[in-house]
């Protein structure tokens, strides 16, 4: 700064005249400042108004109180007023630390937070809520917090803590609910063994469904029960009902054989009163032509005698036929029964393999797969929207989609590709000799020609479409483990949109 030559007095002068037009108040230290800047002296408590500007540049402007805050402290550096500086400077932090204290008690949650917590207790509540009324209004509660906004986290904390409390403890119970009725499910089982008609046919039975009814369950343990308990309940009526007829036919027989004994024995005595008859004649006959026609009578009656008697012994050989062939239909339909639980390997339906031959089948590939090291892939399908299907054509043309999809399979398989129905809408395909990335192609090629091959109920066209899963089984794996990997990856498929096949 060039030092000003003037004398002190002008420059006092021209110091006042700076302090007026810069509307500065009329203090020493701005006096002194005035009076330095003229002068070009260096004036060591200067106001620092371009470093502290430049400071006030880089103060955040949290809220409307705080901006307002700023401009009086930008307004005191202006005017160079130190108490003027240091009050809005103190008002502005002291404003700054308030706001950080209220953000750290109670915050404002981000709001995709707020709605991932609102959507999750939606998700959850109706699983784990059940018919709880006292979870469901604690539910209703913690949705009046979430909806509060700002929403108070003090509040939201203690809600979702006593939240959690309940959810724990409705979740034993239900664990609970869930194992009694697996129990009463076993004693049901167990049941209908004792009441069947023949033990040895619904042994079988009875025993896999026991090993169903087993934890964990699922979905698919679920309908596997059904289904068998259905089957068992459905045999297990037609065969008391065909045994009842039988039983019925059997005395009735009995009855006409018992009238007819007692017909013959009838008969018989007439004959013998006849004979009688013509024996104390026999004995006052005197002359020789009384006797020609007692002769006649005589062997008239023994005659029809004879002939009576062919007929009862004909009579009771049908009879002992038709008891012999009711019988024999008997013992057949207990073998068609045994069949039908022990013996089956085919399901009825659609003539591919049922549970038993699959199981079979997988063991005799995966003791190829072991001896000649050669891949096995596995592939996993289940049609797409099948209850649908059901629902809207009808049962019977839900069948006749299953057969429909058997068949198209049977056409794209290799002999040596092994098809068998798993559950309901779900079939497992083995192609043994084949490797993962080609079974995927197999099973891709398959759903091409099932769409072409169209589906017709009742002159309607129906697109059948399937999710599947093909895993290859690894070198320690358990058919069972990879049939799960496929079953994931079906799963998958099916989440992924349908109609499409995932390699596991
Ligand atoms: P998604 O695409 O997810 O597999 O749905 P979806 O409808 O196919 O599957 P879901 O498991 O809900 O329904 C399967 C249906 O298959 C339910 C059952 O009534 C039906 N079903 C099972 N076995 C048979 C059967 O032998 N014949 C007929 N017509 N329907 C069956
Ligand atoms: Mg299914
Ligand atoms: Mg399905």
């Amino acid at each position: 700064m060039k030092k000003d030559s003037r004398l002190p007095a002008e420059i006092a002068r021209e110091a006042l005249r700076v302090l007026a037009t810069r509307h500065l108040p009329p203090t020493p230290a701005n006096y002194q400042a005035c009076y330095n800047e003229i002068a070009g002296f260096h004036s060591a408590s200067s106001f620092p108004e371009g470093p502290l500007l430049q400071l006030l540049g880089r103060l955040p402007a949290a809220d409307a109180d705080a901006q307002r805050l700023l401009e009086s402290v930008r307004a005191s550096i202006q005017a160079r007023s130190w108490l003027s500086f240091e009050e809005s400077m103190l008002a502005y932090a002291l404003v700054l630390a308030r706001r950080g204290k209220e953000a750290a008690s109670d915050v404002g949650l981000p709001e995709p937070f707020v709605s991932s917590l609102r959507t999750l207790l939606d998700a959850v509540l109706p699983v784990v809520a059940g018919e709880d009324a006292g979870f469901r209004a604690e539910a209703e509660a913690l949705h009046g917090v979430l909806a509060h906004s700002p929403v108070e986290r003090l509040v939201l904390q203690d809600r979702l803590v006593r939240l959690a409390a309940m959810a724990s403890m409705a979740g034993e119970e239900q664990q609970e609910i869930k194992s009694a009725l697996l129990k009463l499910l076993h004693l049901v089982i167990e049941n209908i063994g004792h009441l069947s008609l023949d033990d040895q046919w619904l042994k079988g039975q009875v025993d896999g469904l026991l090993a169903a009814v087993e934890p964990p369950l699922t979905l698919r343990h679920l309908d596997e029960i059904e289904r068998r308990l259905r089957d068992v309940i459905d045999k297990q009526l037609r065969a008391k009902q065909r045994s009842v007829e039988a039983q019925s036919e059997l005395r009735q027989m009995l009855s006409f054989f018992i009238d007819y004994l007692a017909s013959v024995r009838v008969a018989s005595s007439g004959f013998q009163v006849r004979i009688e008859g013509s024996a104390q004649r026999l004995a006052q006959v005197e002359r020789i032509e009384e006797l020609a026609p007692l002769l006649a009578e005589v062997v008239e009656a023994t005659r029809r005698m004879a002939e009576e008697t062919a007929a009862s012994q004909r009579h009771l050989q049908s009879m002992q036929e038709k008891v012999l062939a009711t019988e024999a239909e008997l013992i057949q339909l207990h073998l068609e029964l045994d069949n039908a639980s022990n013996l089956a390997r085919h399901d009825p339906l659609t003539d591919a393999l049922n549970r038993k031959g699959l199981d079979e089948a997988l063991a005799r590939e995966i003791a190829v797969v072991r001896r000649y090291e050669t891949p096995l892939s596995i592939c996993l399908l289940d049609i797409d929207n099948f209850k649908l299907l059901n629902d809207q054509l009808g049962h019977a043309a839900g069948d006749q989609a299953l057969i429909h999809l058997v068949s198209v399979t049977r056409q794209c398989m290799r002999p040596s590709d092994t098809l068998a129905r798993y559950g309901g809408e779900e079939f497992v395909i083995l192609m043994p000799d084949t490797p993962l990335d080609k079974g995927v192609d197999v099973i891709t090629r398959l759903q091409r020609e099932l769409t072409k091959a169209i589906f017709m109920a009742d002159s309607a066209r129906r697109l059948i479409t399937f999710s599947a899963g093909v895993a290859q089984l690894t070198a320690e794996e358990s058919g069972e483990a990879a049939m799960v990997r496929a079953d994931r990856a079906m799963y998958l498929a099916k989440r992924a949109g349908k109609n499409r096949v995932f390699g596991a």
